[in-house]
């Protein structure tokens, strides 16, 4: 009630304080019938940028459960599926080491156990039937080409994988990884195409917006490469998932801030926030045993996530808060993969602060709209 109250106060929210009063602060009970009754467009459009709706839902941002309860109007998860494919950073086309942080062995099972890559539909069922054993109202799903550079192979190869994913009984949509520079024009032309009649998503990995970052990552690549892959991408209709990690050594507060308002400014359709974390076999796993790098406790991490979402706008969907990690790899920091305590640790800074995702951000939009006015 008292975030909501702040919300109001802070961005003149009117409609806002009008259902505060008329349901006595009773959003989230309110909000499950209104939910249900009006439907799923009601807050969209020019609404949805003023008002954050999904705090009426009891939530301190726009998660991925509640995009996807408004899309397909039930509970859609993602399952993870590997297409068999190599990354540029590692296979020399663009370096031979990868990334700082990455051991594509614990991104999947099929990778970690080095088994046969078994076909697609194979895997999504194995990977349905996982999900329902451990989301009992999971119902539909989002085939995910995770592991490693997913538009790094043959278009002719990568369209039949698509095909065959979207063409499973029980998938409603498709999510791609990859990285900015592994985006030829054909390959946006394919996913434009087959985004008219389904739902699909390519997740870009960046990272960061600084050069020293994505240098001490070992990225190979820098940001002027994902800003015009981002903008090629942008003409082809299909959303748009960035991944970012929040904590790089050496990168400040005010760098975090200025990632953050870079992704206000370009407003992919979600966001996906990681910590570093350590897993066995990767370069980083060397300076953390040498003592030469210093990981960001859950705290920490908890303030840069607020500090991040504070800026970001209230219409960008936040699938991830915190990276995770088998445990058969993962060597620090050891909250790594907890959900629910990185979950309560951002919640509760968030209601330290009275405040939500978009709060800056629509504090500045308000006053442009005064100084345009
Ligand atoms: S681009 Fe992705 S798959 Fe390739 S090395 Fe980096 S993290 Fe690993």
């Amino acid at each position: 009630m008292m975030r909501l109250c702040y919300g109001v106060v802070e961005g003149g929210q009117w409609i806002e304080l009008l259902l505060m009063v008329l349901f006595c602060g009773q959003s989230y009970f309110f909000s499950s019938y209104f939910w249900l009754i009006f439907g799923k467009n009601l807050f969209f459009g020019v609404m949805s940028e003023l008002i954050p709706f999904w705090r009426l839902l009891g939530h301190d941002y726009f998660p991925l459960g509640v995009l996807m309860r408004r899309e397909f109007g039930c509970s859609v998860w993602k399952v993870s599926v590997d297409i068999g494919c190599s990354c540029p950073n590692i296979d020399g086309t663009v370096g031979t080491g990868g990334c700082l942080f990455c051991n594509t062995s614990s991104f999947a099972p099929s990778r970690r156990f080095r088994e046969p890559v078994v076909s697609i539909v194979e895997q999504i069922d194995v990977g349905i039937r996982q999900l329902k054993r451990r989301y009992r109202h999971a119902q539909k799903f989002i085939a995910y080409f995770q592991p490693s550079t997913n538009t790094h192979l043959e278009l002719e190869d990568l369209e039949r994988f698509c095909r065959l994913a979207l063409g499973h009984r029980d998938v409603v949509g498709l999510a791609i990884g990859t990285r900015p520079d592994a985006l030829p024009e054909e390959v946006l032309e394919m996913l434009g195409f087959l985004s008219r009649t389904a739902w699909v998503q390519l997740e870009i990995g960046l990272q960061s917006i600084h050069q020293k970052s994505l240098d001490f990552l070992n990225r190979g690549h820098d940001y002027l490469v994902f800003r015009e892959s981002f903008r090629r991408c942008r003409r082809h209709g299909f959303r748009l998932g960035v991944h970012l990690i929040l904590g790089i050594p050496g990168e400040s507060r005010e760098e975090v801030l200025a990632t953050a308002q870079e992704m206000a400014f370009l407003q992919p359709d979600s966001i996906k926030l990681h910590h570093l974390y350590v897993v066995r076999e990767t370069p980083l796993e060397k300076l953390w045993r040498a003592g030469e790098i210093r990981l960001t406790t859950l705290e920490e991490y908890a303030g840069l996530v607020v500090d991040f979402l504070e800026e970001l706008p209230p219409t960008v969907v936040v699938e991830r808060i915190a990276g995770e990690a088998d445990a058969l790899f993962l060597l620090a920091p050891e909250w790594t993969g907890n959900k629910h305590a990185a979950r309560n640790a951002v919640n509760q800074e968030f209601q330290r602060r009275c405040s939500f995702q978009g709060r800056l951000w629509l504090a500045k939009k308000k006053r442009q709209l005064i100084v345009d006015s």
